[in-house]
């Protein structure tokens, strides 16, 4: 039986390269593999799959019966929805441990670091497999994407170290241009619906019962979104009712800048106030050196639902 190799849904760059990359290993280690995805790719992760000729993984959203190797999530809310019945046979991420339990045992990759393309290059190492130089390319292109070119505060020396090693196997000399490249892509806006921006890179979750969703655009100029600003509020606004939310937020980030406008609609805005010691001035407030979702936005806005 292959093992499917899939990360969460609304799949970034991370969870798509590191499905491939994993399914390749595995490959190569006599474990009979498939990379998946749960959702349609964003404008990066198809650029950085074209870059580096892949087709895109197999869209599979139930994973009944079938041996699943998580990539990129441990939270049940990024799940398939029949994950219950899948067997999870192993996980691989960098985010906090989330409510995935498992009826097997199962294999273990967690660790605190910039993105989920380091540990599987750990992975590799450790099994002593080859990386092909487009696998190489695709899993720099993630890491490169998860840490803003080094600048989030997730980033390590271990995922700095390991993008060089990278770019060398997929022959790259100048990897920052792709970096920047790849954010370009990122930052086109143009034509796209309110809706489908904020749920580009859109994740729920559970806080202490609130129902959350919080969505983030990185971009390489914010004013991109001066025209678009108060059309995002109110389709934010709708969507936070539409889905029941307790607080809906998009983060803006502006990468050269290195800072994020945090737009909120929320049924009791004083928790996101009181979350980070701010004032929301318009149903919004800028960041300053908040760049991470996962390290500086959720840390803090979860323990404020405590009661
Ligand atoms: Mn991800
Ligand atoms: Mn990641």
């Amino acid at each position: 039986m292959a093992i499917y190799t899939c990360g969460h849904t609304t799949p970034d760059s991370d969870s798509i390269c590191s499905a491939i990359a994993l399914a390749y290993l595995l490959n190569q280690t006599g474990r009979e593999a498939i990379a998946a995805r749960q959702g349609e790719l964003n404008p990066e992760t198809e650029f950085i799959l074209k870059k580096f000729g892949f087709e895109k993984p197999l869209l599979k959203t139930k994973f009944a019966g079938e041996e699943l190797f998580i990539t990129d999530y441990s939270d049940i809310d990024l799940a398939p929805a029949d994950i219950d019945e899948a067997i999870v046979v192993g996980i691989v991420d960098h985010h906090k441990l989330g409510g995935i339990t498992t009826s097997t045992p199962l294999e273990c990759w967690i660790r605190p670091v910039g993105c989920t393309n380091t540990i599987v290059k750990e992975m590799y190492d450790y099994h002593k497999v080859e990386i092909p130089a487009p696998i190489a390319g695709i899993m720099m292109c993630a890491i490169l994407s998860d840490t803003v070119i080094f600048k989030s505060p997730t980033c390590t020396d271990i995922d700095i170290r390991i993008v060089r090693e990278l770019a060398e196997i997929a022959g790259i000399e100048d990897f920052g241009a792709v970096g920047m490249e790849m954010f370009k892509v990122k930052s086109q806006v143009e034509g796209v619906s309110s809706r489908d921006l904020i749920l580009r890179d859109y994740k729920p979750f559970n806080m202490h019962d609130n129902q959350v969703g919080i969505g983030q655009l990185e971009v390489v100029d914010l004013s991109i979104f001066d025209n678009l600003k108060a059309d995002l509020q109110a389709d934010l606004e709708k969507l936070r009712v539409e889905n029941k939310l307790h607080t809906a937020c998009l983060i803006l980030t502006d990468i050269m800048k290195e800072g994020s406008e945090i737009l909120v609609a929320s049924e009791d805005a004083s928790i996101f106030e009181k979350a980070f010691d701010i004032k929301l001035e318009n149903k919004t407030v800028w960041m300053q050196g908040c760049l991470s979702r996962k390290k500086q936005i959720i840390p803090f806005l979860e323990p404020a639902f405590k009661k």
